[in-house]
This record gives structure tokens, sequence and C-alpha cells, in this order.
């Protein structure tokens, strides 16, 4: 199974990818988390990307996709795994769906977390994360159990540089922008649209039972045009 997790940045698509990733046993790969790792190794792709992300920008499709191909080839994702953060453009919406013809895999199942763009900026003041296991963390929401410290490992949980209010926004339109004709270009493969604007266990709930009743039925049945999207 190869799912595609969209959302706006702050919508919690982190958060669903980590529960969605244990409890289907695929990996969850961010495409943001891997740049981020390449720029706190100093390589040069890190050093690339750092002052486009810093910007609120997006990094260049060859880029991403490159880095994406190498690491879905990997034995891990034999049997499927989730996309958080990719594709973010109609180019690499077509690069996937070739290179998941070429490795054999389904077409992808598209999950959207729909969230207003009020509820988000209050939910990004409060996101915090580990810079250890980058598990993230929401004050409201998901708090750790001690203030400021991660449950998995006591890391001293940060606030993501591009978290800062202005980068955010910018992030935001970037966003609003080039996703929508990127979910236009899934229009006829399987979509659910989930509303964004609950708690976590809430929300991953639906998405469980999105993907749980879509096993017991056809693939053309659970099907839904974005133009017609499925409010869990
Ligand atoms: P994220 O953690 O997914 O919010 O990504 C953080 C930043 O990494 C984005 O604002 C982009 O600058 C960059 N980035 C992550 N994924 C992609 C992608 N698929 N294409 C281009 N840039 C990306």
């Amino acid at each position: 199974m190869v799912l595609l997790l969209f959302g706006p940045p702050g919508c919690g698509k982190g958060t669903q990818a980590r529960l969605i990733s244990n409890s289907l046993k695929i990996p969850s790969i961010s495409t943001g988390e891997m740049l981020r790792a390449e720029m706190q190794a100093g390589t040069e792709l890190g050093r690339m990307a750092q002052s486009i992300m810093a910007s609120g920008g997006l990094v260049g499709d060859d880029i991403v996709n490159t880095m994406l191909a190498a690491r879905i080839s990997r034995p891990d994702c034999s049997a499927g795994f989730l996309l958080d953060g990719y594709p973010r453009t109609v180019e690499q919406a077509v690069f996937l769906d070739g290179l998941l013809r070429r490795s054999g895999f389904p077409p992808a199942i598209i999950l959207h977390l729909d969230v207003p763009t009020d509820a988000l900026v209050g939910r990004m003041t409060s996101r915090r994360q580990c810079p250890q296991c980058k598990r993230i963390y929401n004050l409201l929401h998901e708090p750790p159990k001690s203030p400021g410290v991660c449950d998995d490992d006591g890391a001293a949980l940060f606030t993501r540089k591009d978290d800062r209010e202005e980068v955010f926004r910018e992030r935001l339109r970037t966003y609003d922008n080039l996703t929508q004709p990127v979910l236009a270009h899934y229009q006829d493969q399987e979509y659910y649209q989930i509303r964004g604007d609950r708690s976590p266990a809430y929300i991953f709930e639906e998405i469980t039972g999105v993907l749980e009743r879509r096993v017991e039925r056809p693939v053309e049945q659970a099907s839904r045009p974005v133009s017609e999207p499925l409010t869990c």
C-alpha cells in the first residue's frame, strides 16, 4: 500500500504519519525530515536546501525526486510506504506516478487533512520537536509528559526555525498555490478528505476507518473525485 498524506504545514501530518506507520508497519517518509537530516549532516545537498527551506520556498524537483527515488528503493519499502510532504508539485507527482509503475507498486491512495488557516496559525505557535527522534509534540493536543522534554528519549524539545510566524505564513501561501494542482492531478485516484481540526486520536480513528473500509470494498467504489470530498 502506498499512501500520500497531504495537508497544510502544521495540520498534524507528522503525528498521523507516525501513527499510520506504526499501525500498518510501513515506513513513513518525510522529505522535509530527510532534507533537515542532510542539513544537519552538513552535506552538499543540505547546504543547497538550507536557504530555500529557511525562506519557506520549495527545494528543486530534481533534488527531491532523486532523494525520494533512492529512499523508496530500500528494502524496508518493499511492502509499501507512506509519504509525508511529497509530492509538493505536479512535476513531483508525475515523477512519482512513473516511479511507482516502474517499481511495481499499486497506484497511491491519497489522504488529505483539511484544516482552516486560523486554526493552523494557533497550532504552529505550540509546536515542538525532539531533535533526536524527530517526534513532534503539540502543547495543546499532544504535550510531552514533562514540559519541554521528549517522552521517548528525554531530549530537550525545540521550536523549528521554519515554524516562525513569517516563515510559516509564507509556507502556507506556497502550500495553497502549489497543492491545488497536485490534488487535481490525483482526482481520478483514490482520494479521501479528512477534517483535520480535531484531536490527533480522533483523526487517526477516522483514517483507520477509511483504510479498513477500503480493504472491504473494490477500489472503484472507494474512489472519490477531488471535487466531491469524503468528509469522514
Ligand atoms: P516539511 O517538514 O514537509 O514542512 O518541509 C519543510 C521544508 O522542506 C519545506 O518548506 C520545503 O522547503 C522543503 N521540502 C520538503 N519536502 C519538499 C518537497 N517534496 N519538495 C520541495 N521542497 C520540500
